[in-house]
C-alpha cells in the first residue's frame, strides 16, 4: 500500500509524493484526520488527490495512504429510504451520531452493520450459479424485495445456502467455485462508482414510463430506460415536476441524486421528499427511494462524485430486475464541480473554463441508462430513466452544459418562467420541448390506447404551432385580420392548452391522469374542433359555436375520476346533438 507525504494543498485537491505504488482512482486516507480522497492524476511518484472532506489545516508533511482500490460503494439491504452523501456516507446516521455537520475522517459504514434481515433462498445446494443469478431475496421495505445476486466474478455449484436471519455482512451462501475455490457470498457486495455494472444485452425502449402528466405522455413521452433533461429557471416549477414524476412515473424506485445550489435549497429536499406520500402503495414515497444529498456546504469533490454514486445505486436495482427512475438535480452544479477541479487540476480549459471532456463526462452518465436484459438465468429485465434537471445561470441553454446535455439526451422538457408566470403548470413550453421516442413508442400505443392515439396528438401539436403563427399576426395587425377558420383554431388551441395540458398537481383527481382518460380527453376537444368547423361550414356563427353550452363539461372533464370513464360517452354525444341542433338552425 502507497504510503507518501503531501507537499501541496490547494483546496480540496492536495498533492502528495512517495505514491509511486498507488494506481488512478484509488481512494486515499489524507492526514492524521483520516479524509477520504481520491487519486485523480498520477506523474511519476507524485499524486494529485482530491478530497471529498474540508481540508482546511491541512498542511505539507502529513501522511497519505492508499487504501489500493478505487472509490466504491456498499450495496445490499438498506439502501433503501437511505439518505447518503456523494460517497455514500449515510446522512441520517451521522448525523445521530455527531450533530449537523460531518466530522471530518468520521468513519460510518454506508450501509447498517448490525440490522438483520431475514434471508430468503431461491437456490439449492447443488444448483450450478454465475454472476448475476438470484441467490435469494429480503423484503427491505414493505414494498421492495431486495434480490441478492452472485457477485461478478463467481460461478460454481452451491455448497450450502442459509435460511433466516442475517446481517449483511454475514455469509449466506457457500458457492464451491469453477475456479477450485469456495467462496463466501454474503449480502453486501461492492462496485466501484465509475464503472457502469454489466449487463447480458442493451434493449431498445419500446414503451413508455408513463407518468400520468399530459402534456410528458402525450407531447413529449419518455421511454422507459430513456433520458431526458428538463431545464430548471427559478420558480417555473421544477420541483414540484420533479415530485409528480417520483409519485406518479411508471418506476420501481426512485433514485434522487441533488446537488445543491443553495444550503438551504437541499434541505428542502431533504425535508420534503421524506414526507411525499407514494400513492401507489399509501407508504411514504421514501420506502422506494435512495436519496443521495450533497448541500453546498460539502467540497465539491463528493458533488462531482454523487451522480457517479447515484447511477451505480440505480444500475443495482435495475440489475434486480427493477425499473428505476433516477433524477439529477442539477447536472449543472455537477458541472461546476468537475470544472473547480479540473481548474485545480491545472488543465487546459475548455469553453467558459469546463474541462474539454465536459461532454464525454456528461455522456458516460447518461449512458448508463437504458432498458437491458440482466444477467443471470431467469432473463429479468431492468430499466433506468434518466432525468437531468439543467439550471444555466441566467436560463441561456446557449452554454456548454445545456448544449453537452441537448446532444445526448433524447427528450427535453422546456420549462418557461412565462407560462409559470401565467400560472399555466406544468409549465413545459410545447412549442421548446420534444421527444426523439415518439416514433419508436408508435406502436406502443397504438397496441395499448388506441389507434388514433397518433394522429390525434399529431393534430393537437399542428394546432398549438399553427396558434403561435395566428398568436404573431394578432400582434402585428389584431384579431380582426383572423378569418372564422383561424379563429376557430385559436379557440381550439386555447382548449388544449387549458382543458388538457394544463393540470393541477394539488387536485386529487388532476394531478394523474390514465393514458385511457389522456385519449378520451384529447378526442372530446379536438371532435370540439372538428364539429365546430361543420358548423361554421354551414354558416352558423363563430360565437354560438365558441358558446355551445357543452364546452363547459368539455371543461371539467379532467376532473372525472378514472372509474367513471363512461362520462365522456355522454360528453361527446351531448356534443354531437348540440353541434347538430345549431347546424339545423343555421342552415335554415
Ligand atoms: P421551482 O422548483 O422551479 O422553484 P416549484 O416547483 O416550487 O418551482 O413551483 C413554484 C410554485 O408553482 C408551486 O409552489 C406551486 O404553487 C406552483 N406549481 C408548480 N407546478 C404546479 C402544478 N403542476 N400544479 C399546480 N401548481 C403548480
Amino acid at each position: 500500500m502507497a504510503q507518501g507525504k503531501i507537499i501541496k494543498v490547494a483546496g480540496s485537491l492536495i498533492v502528495a509524493e512517495g505514491m509511486s505504488s498507488a494506481r488512478m482512482f484509488d481512494v486515499v486516507r489524507v492526514s492524521r484526520s483520516r479524509l477520504i480522497g481520491e487519486i485523480l492524476e498520477l506523474r511519476g511518484d507524485r499524486a494529485s488527490i482530491q478530497v471529498y472532506e474540508e481540508t482546511s489545516g491541512l498542511g505539507p508533511g502529513e501522511p497519505v495512504e492508499s487504501t489500493g482500490a478505487p472509490l466504491s460503494l456498499e450495496l445490499g439491504p438498506g439502501l433503501i429510504a437511505s439518505i447518503f452523501d456523494g460517497i455514500q456516507r449515510p446522512l441520517q446516521v451521522i448525523r445521530g451520531q455527531a450533530g449537523d455537520r460531518i466530522t471530518r475522517g468520521i468513519e460510518v459504514p454506508a450501509l447498517d452493520r448490525e440490522k438483520k434481515w431475514d434471508f430468503v433462498p431461491r437456490k439449492m445446494p447443488g444448483d450450478k450459479v454465475a454472476h448475476g443469478d438470484v441467490l435469494g431475496a429480503v423484503q427491505e421495505s414493505p414494498v421492495i424485495e431486495h434480490r441478492i445476486m452472485v457477485p461478478e466474478g463467481i460461478s460454481g455449484v452451491i455448497k450450502s445456502i442459509h435460511t433466516g436471519k442475517a446481517r449483511v455482512t454475514d455469509p449466506v451462501c457457500v458457492i464451491q467455485g469453477d475456479d477450485g475455490k469456495q467462496h463466501e457470498v454474503s449480502m453486501m457486495q461492492r462496485w466501484p462508482v465509475r464503472r457502469g455494472r454489466p449487463y447480458a444485452e442493451k434493449l431498445s425502449p419500446s414503451s413508455p414510463m408513463v407518468t400520468g402528466q399530459r402534456v410528458i405522455d402525450t407531447l413529449f413521452p419518455i421511454a422507459s430506460g430513456g433520458v431526458a433533461a428538463i431545464p430548471g429557471p427559478f420558480g417555473s416549477g421544477k420541483t414540484v415536476v420533479q415530485h409528480q414524476l417520483a409519485k406518479w412515473a411508471e418506476a420501481d424506485i426512485i433514485v434522487y441524486v441533488g446537488c445543491g445550489e443553495r444550503g438551504n435549497e437541499m434541505t428542502d429536499v431533504l425535508k420534503e421528499f421524506p414526507e411525499l406520500h407514494d400513492p401507489r402503495t399509501g407508504e411514504t414515497l421514501m420506502k422506494r427511494t435512495v436519496l443521495i444529498a450533497n448541500t453546498s456546504d460539502m467540497p465539491v469533490a463528493a458533488r462531482e462524485a454523487s451522480i457517479y454514486t447515484g447511477i451505480t445505486i440505480a444500475e443495482y436495482f435495475r440489475d434486480m430486475g427493477y425499473r428505476v427512475a433516477i433524477m439529477a438535480d442539477s447536472t449543472s452544479r455537477w458541472a461546476e464541480a468537475l470544472r473547480e477541479m479540473s481548474g485545480r487540476l491545472e488543465e487546459m480549459p475548455g469553453e467558459e473554463g469546463y474541462p474539454a471532456y465536459l461532454g464525454s463526462r456528461i455522456a458516460e452518465f447518461y449512458e448508463r441508462a437504458g432498458m437491458v436484459r440482466c444477467l443471470g438465468g431467469d432473463r429479468r429485465i431492468g430499466a433506468i430513466t434518466a432525468i437531468g434537471a439543467v439550471s444555466p445561470p441566467g436560463g441561456d441553454i446557449s452554454e456548454p452544459v445545456s448544449q453537452a446535455t441537448l446532444r445526448i439526451v433524447k427528450v427535453f422538457w422546456g420549462l418557461s418562467a412565462q407560462l409559470a408566470y401565467k400560472r399555466h403548470f406544468p409549465a413545459i413550453d410545447w412549442l421548446l420541448s420534444y421527444s426523439l421516442y415518439t416514433d419508436s413508442l408508435n406502436e406502443w400505443f397504438i397496441d395499448n390506447v388506441s389507434p388514433e392515439w397518433n394522429e390525434l396528438r399529431g393534430n393537437a401539436m399542428r394546432i398549438l404551432q399553427e396558434e403561435s403563427k395566428l398568436e404573431e399576426i394578432v400582434r402585428l395587425v389584431g384579431t380582426d385580420a383572423l378569418g372564422w377558420k383561424d379563429r376557430l383554431t385559436m379557440e381550439t388551441a386555447r382548449s388544449i392548452r387549458e382543458d388538457y395540458l394544463h393540470q393541477n398537481a394539488f387536485d386529487e383527481v388532476d394531478t394523474y391522469t390514465s393514458l385511457k382518460k389522456q385519449f378520451l380527453m384529447l378526442r372530446l376537444i379536438l371532435e370540439y374542433g372538428v364539429k365546430a368547423q361543420m358548423a361554421l361550414d354551414a354558416g352558423v356563427n363563430l360565437s354560438d359555436v365558441i358558446n355551445m353550452p357543452v364546452r363547459e363539461r368539455i371543461g371539467r372533464a379532467k376532473y372525472i375520476p378514472e372509474d367513471s370513464l363512461g362520462y365522456f360517452d355522454e360528453i361527446e354525444a351531448e356534443l354531437a346533438r348540440q353541434a347538430s341542433a345549431l347546424i339545423n338552425r343555421g342552415g335554415n
